[in-house]
């Protein structure tokens, strides 16, 4: 199967990583408008049980990205001067380019083509070229914008401190 993936976010690259597990002779290119490096500064943090699925999805990249983790089992709740830290929940973090760095690696690995700068305007012309289209495109995706009218998203903002 011809596989195109709109976004080289965490979602798109391991969309491309399962599926080439899958079946290797897929032949999967993912199209990224930012360059391999380029990317938003925070960290992602995993729980253990997010780590339990990744290890039985591919241990490789569990390996991989365990292996420079930071790992804390507190929730620290402050409130005025007080501090009341809760353990027993098992975090670990990475930054999201770290991630994304190991994931390409990965993608290259199993002979998925990464192409970077890539923005994706025309999504028909890319739809027609495979057997699958794959809209990993993010919180703003132009995909599901274009296909609003099948898959019917709704977004509802909210305010935060
Ligand atoms: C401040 C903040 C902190 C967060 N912290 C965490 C956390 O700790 N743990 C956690 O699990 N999640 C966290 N999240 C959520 C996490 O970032 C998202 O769930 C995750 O990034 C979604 O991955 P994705 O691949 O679906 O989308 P994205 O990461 O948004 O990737 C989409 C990709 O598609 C590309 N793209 C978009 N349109 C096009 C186009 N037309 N052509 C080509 N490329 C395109 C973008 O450049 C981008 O690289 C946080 C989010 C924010 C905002």
């Amino acid at each position: 199967m011809k596989i195109n993936i709109i976004g080289g976010g965490p979602a798109g690259l391991y969309f491309a990583i399962l599926m080439k597990r899958a079946d290797p002779k897929h032949v999967i290119t993912v199209w990224e408008r930012n360059g391999p490096d380029d990317t938003f500064g925070w960290g992602v943090v995993f729980s253990g049980k997010t780590l339990s699925n990744l290890r039985a999805a591919d241990a490789p990249s569990h390996a991989e990205i365990t292996r420079d983790f930071e790992a804390w089992d507190n929730v620290d709740v402050l409130h005025g001067d007080a501090k009341i830290s809760i353990h027993g929940n098992s975090f670990s973090g990475i930054s999201r380019l770290h991630l994304l760095k190991l994931l390409q690696h990965r993608c290259e690995q199993l002979g998925v083509a990464l192409n970077f700068r890539s923005e994706i305007n025309d999504i028909q012309a890319l739809k027609n070229d495979c057997d699958l289209l794959v809209g990993a495109d993010g919180v703003n995706s132009t995909v599901r914008e274009k296909y609003k009218d099948y898959f019917q998203p709704t977004l509802d903002v909210r305010p935060n401190k």
